[in-house]
């Protein structure tokens, strides 16, 4: 089966996160028939819906290298807006388009080809002594990310399941497929923020005290701040609004107080902490009544990624002809969990669409990328000198 038609397979099936819609099943019915020994687990809290996760491994030596990455995508927003049926798979003119076409289906099916390319070209019984490879596969990346990868990763230490190298199939290739490999990630910190005033009649305002107009001059001032200018790996801190509300909703109310939530990215001079701490002080020289709330955060890590970002920038120079990027720009993925267990970069398709209306993958990407893919592999199992 080619690339695509895998892929037109993988997006028939509705799995928004964290619902699988049965893909996982699919996935393992593939990976079996590739001869890779596998598992379904599912993880559950009493905050959120259960979620699956497979774990698919193929040899038993003591090196292994993992795929890892995510089955679900994001809900697919006004279905009326899209060309195409999302979740049909639709190809036009060499292209796929379908909710997860590159966030991440994409390169799950180039994997999968990938090593299908292998299977008919070379015996694998030859390293299954001393290699493996395997696919760590969730279906809630896209959402909490409680149960998926993080207890997949505890469920694979307690049976002493040892990965050695992890490469995520997100899609961070900037303009070219491969241009980017991924090797760390910005901290996060979302944050609430409230200022408050005196509640009042609007028409007898010389009693009370309004908390919008300076919240409003504290937005303006906390979006210029500048935190820093950024790093060799690290692009500069940054701040972003994303929504403002207030404690009274009437027309006639001058509310109590005014509040807006703000997230953080930030470079590896700063913790959650000391990002809190430089905001909190210019709050205070307002000279206000106000709170400031850190409600969740994740820190900065670079993963010890030499060997495997050399092996994959390698592979993409031979595939493809030019050197990627390494960089640790875009968003969370679950490699802040995978680095606390083994080296790990992000190599995949081209971000441009993920998450939009019509996102879509060319056949020649998805060739790329499985040609990437394979060689990543070819090289891992049988030595330097093996071409895809
Ligand atoms: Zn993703």
């Amino acid at each position: 089966m080619q690339h695509y038609e895998i892929l037109q397979q993988l997006l028939n099936y509705k799995s928004i996160t964290p619902n699988d819609d049965f893909i996982l099943n699919a996935l393992q019915n593939m990976l079996t028939e590739l001869g890779f020994a596998s598992h379904i687990l599912e993880f559950s809290d009493s905050k959120s819906s259960p979620v699956k996760n497979l774990y698919a491994k193929l040899g038993n030596g003591p090196e292994n290298l993992c795929f890892a990455g995510h089955a679900d995508v994001v809900p697919v927003g006004d279905v009326s807006k899209w060309k195409y049926d999302p979740f049909l798979g639709q190809i036009q003119d060499g292209i796929i388009y379908g909710r997860g076409a590159v966030d991440m289906k994409g390169a799950i099916a180039a994997f999968i080809h990938a090593v299908n390319k292998i299977k008919a070209s070379e015996d694998l019984n030859v390293f299954k002594k001393h290699k493996a490879i395997s696919l760590l596969i969730t279906c809630d990346e896209e959402g909490d990310a409680i149960n998926g990868t993080k207890p997949m990763l505890e469920w694979l230490d307690v049976k002493r399941e040892k990965i050695n190298m992890c490469i995520i199939g997100e899609p961070v290739s900037d303009a070219k497929v491969g241009d980017t490999i991924k090797i760390g990630a910005r901290g996060s910190a979302n944050f609430k923020l409230t200022v408050y005033g005196k509640q009042g009649h609007v028409a007898y305002n010389q009693f009370t005290c309004n908390p919008i107009p300076e919240l409003a001059a504290l937005i303006q001032h906390l979006y210029n701040h500048k935190i820093d200018r950024g790093s060799r790996l690290f692009e500069p801190s940054n701040l972003e609004f994303t929504s403002l509300g207030t404690s009274d909703s009437a027309e006639n109310v001058i509310p109590y107080s005014a509040h807006a939530y703000f997230n953080v990215r930030f470079g590896e001079a700063h913790t959650a902490f000391s990002i809190k701490k430089e905001l909190q002080k210019i709050c205070e020289y307002f000279n206000i009544r106000f709170d400031l709330k850190c409600l969740s955060s994740s820190e900065t890590f670079v993963s010890q990624h030499e060997l495997v970002s050399q092996l994959a920038s390698d592979s993409v120079a031979k595939v493809c002809g030019y050197t990627p990027c390494i960089n640790t720009k875009g968003g969370t993925s679950d490699g802040r969990f995978i680095h606390q267990y083994c080296p790990v970069i992000e190599l995949g398709l081209l971000s441009a669409t993920a998450h939009q209306i019509d996102e879509h993958v060319s056949i020649e990407d998805l060739e790329k990328l499985s040609l990437i893919y394979q060689d990543i592999i070819n090289t891992f199992l049988f030595g330097i000198d093996k071409k895809a």
